[in-house]
């Protein structure tokens, strides 16, 4: 199975993406995670993305397809995968279906994730994660038990440098201006499938899997 989650940040990609990959057994791929632990590795990757997404912006498209290139022949891709944050403009989808080709894998669907920008402002601004582990939590609907603890490892709870309300605002634009007009690549090729974001984590998970399955 191969999946893309596409949707505007604070979605729920990331969650429904690792939902899907305990179920299928598959990994979620998240480039927003992989360019995170460059940072903090202090790779020259890490460096080059660093400055573009403390400002909301996208990484350079080069630099994305050669990090999802490098990162897809790893043995754990062998039955398949979820992207999580990639492709996010069409030169990333069209370098995709490229490598596709190349290799011989076929996408199964582009999982469109729907939801009001107010309510996305609201998800991310309060969104929290482990900075140990990196398990989600979120002050309003799922906080964890201790203010700055996680509750599964300890780890200190911090908020992403780039869920400020400024940053947030800036995100949406380059997501309508940049990565939307991929809802419409997939939907020309029959291969979009859209949801409602609005519920909880369980009921947007149960209406994905009776779709895949
Ligand atoms: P995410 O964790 O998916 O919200 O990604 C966090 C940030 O990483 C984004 O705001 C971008 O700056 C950068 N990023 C992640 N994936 C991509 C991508 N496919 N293309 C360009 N930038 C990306």
């Amino acid at each position: 199975m191969i999946l893309i989650m596409l949707g505007a940040p604070g979605t729920g990609k990331g969650t429904q993406g690792k939902l899907i990959s305990d179920s299928f057994k598959i990994p979620n791929i998240s480039t927003g995670e992989i360019l995170r632990s460059a940072i903090e590795q202090k790779t020259q990757v890490g460096t080059e993305a660093q400055a573009f997404m403390n400002k909301g912006e996208l990484v350079p498209d080069d630099v994305m397809i050669r990090l999802i290139k490098d990162r897809l022949v790893e043995d754990d891709c062998r039955n398949g995968f979820i992207l999580d944050g990639f492709p996010r403009t069409v030169k990333q989808a069209e370098a995709l279906d490229e490598l596709f080709s190349e290799s011989g894998l076929k996408l199964d669907y582009a999982i469109g994730l729907e939801l009001e920008n107010v309510k996305i402002i609201e998800r991310l601004t309060s969104r929290r994660l482990c900075s140990a582990c990196g398990k989600d939590y979120n002050v309003i609907s799922n906080p964890p038990l201790k203010e700055t603890e996680c509750d599964v490892c300890g780890g200190e709870i911090i908020q992403r440098s780039d869920d400020t309300t400024e940053t947030v605002s800036k995100r949406l634009s380059v997501y309508d201006e940049k990565t939307k007009p991929l809802k419409d690549y997939f939907q020309s090729k029959g291969k979009l499938k859209t949801f409602d974001a609005d519920g909880t984590v369980e009921e947007i998970n149960k209406k994905i899997l009776n779709f895949l399955s």
